[in-house]
């Protein structure tokens, strides 16, 4: 271990100084390529594990799982990371491997930590790929994302790097890499009003987006018993892998499905009594699942505004 980890630390002294030398005799040159960490889970199949942290921490653009499948024609990109900065990344490191032409990129759903990085893949001219609802939520989003995460963009911020979809999924959609084929898949109101799934057939992964979340705590940013039913259907389909939004992969999609699925519940029969006890939002915040809390990163973040969502909608029923 010691000599290759020496001789990187030597080849770095030397490249480094070239680098800047050529990075400041170019006007327009960007910051030098941060490395991310992939692993090739399945032939061909690459995927960066995002970090588990909170929003608005330091490192928050790379909290989400992302990756890209190689064809034999060309590369497909799932989710590009929360800025510029892991897009670039992400795109140097498919560099690395291949120079395959990327025509695709896939985004799961609108959320920042999973599209800022999109612009980054601009110059490829691949179709950007989503749900039919994701035009419309980017649309939303935008200004959320300029005034929130502008630091993640390239400066001066701009709305035109914000990409949203080219290439709608109304409910499937087929993309041929050469040898391997993605079977995508627009989801009803679960996780947001925009989920789509990837599966890969050659490796019978499938890409879950954050319709699975591992370990941290699961958003509720569409509807928590709408997501209900599409766990229900998740865990019927024959997959080798899932890749989740968040956290570890598995090999065993139901059962990765089951602490998601029992924190939903808790989470809608828990505002339900609430509400048939008259308790205020402030009160179902303070009560609602909490023995779930033991279970799950990100706790405080989360789960106040997710009770308040359930709360909000279910008031109404
Ligand atoms: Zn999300």
């Amino acid at each position: 271990m010691r000599v290759p980890a020496l001789r990187v630390l030597f080849l770095r002294a030397l490249i480094w100084p070239m680098a800047s030398i050529m990075l400041h005799a170019s006007v327009a040159a960007a910051a030098p390529d941060l490395a991310i960490t992939i692993h090739e889970v399945a032939p061909g199949v690459f995927v960066h594990l995002g970090r588990q942290l909170a929003l608005d921490a330091p490192g928050h653009d790379d909290i989400a799982n992302i990756g890209f499948i190689l064809g034999q024609r060309c590369v497909a990109v799932i989710d590009t990371g929360g800025s510029m900065r892991i897009g670039r990344a992400l795109h140097a490191a498919i560099r690395r491997r291949t120079g395959l032409p990327i025509c695709y990129v896939i985004n799961t759903h609108v959320h920042v930590d999973h599209v800022l990085g999109n612009a980054a893949f601009r110059q490829e001219r691949p179709k950007f790929v989503g749900h039919s609802g994701l035009d419309a939520a980017m649309a939303r989003s935008r200004e959320f994302f300029l005034q929130h995460y502008a630091g993640d963009l390239d400066q001066p911020p701009s709305a035109t790097q914000i990409i949203a979809p080219d290439t709608p999924v109304e409910q499937t959609l087929e993309l041929d890499l050469g040898g391997r084929h993605l079977q995508l898949r627009a989801w009803p109101l679960a996780h947001t009003d925009c989920d789509l799934t990837v599966f890969d057939d050659a490796s019978r992964t499938l890409w879950t987006g954050d319709l699975l979340f591992r370990d941290r705590l699961p958003a509720v940013d569409g509807s928590a018993s709408g997501w209900l039913t599409v766990i229900d259907q998740l865990a019927r389909l024959q997959v080798v892998r899932a890749v989740p939004g968040h956290g570890p992969l598995s090999t065993d999609l139901p059962s990765a499905l089951d602490p998601e699925r029992r924190y939903l519940r808790a989470l809608i029969d828990g505002v339900r009594d609430e509400l048939a006890q008259g308790s205020s939002m402030q009160h179902a915040i303070a009560h609602v699942a909490t023995a779930e809390m033991p279970n799950w990163l990100l706790w405080d973040s989360t789960h106040a505004r997710n009770v308040a969502r359930v709360y909000e909608q279910m008031e109404w029923q």
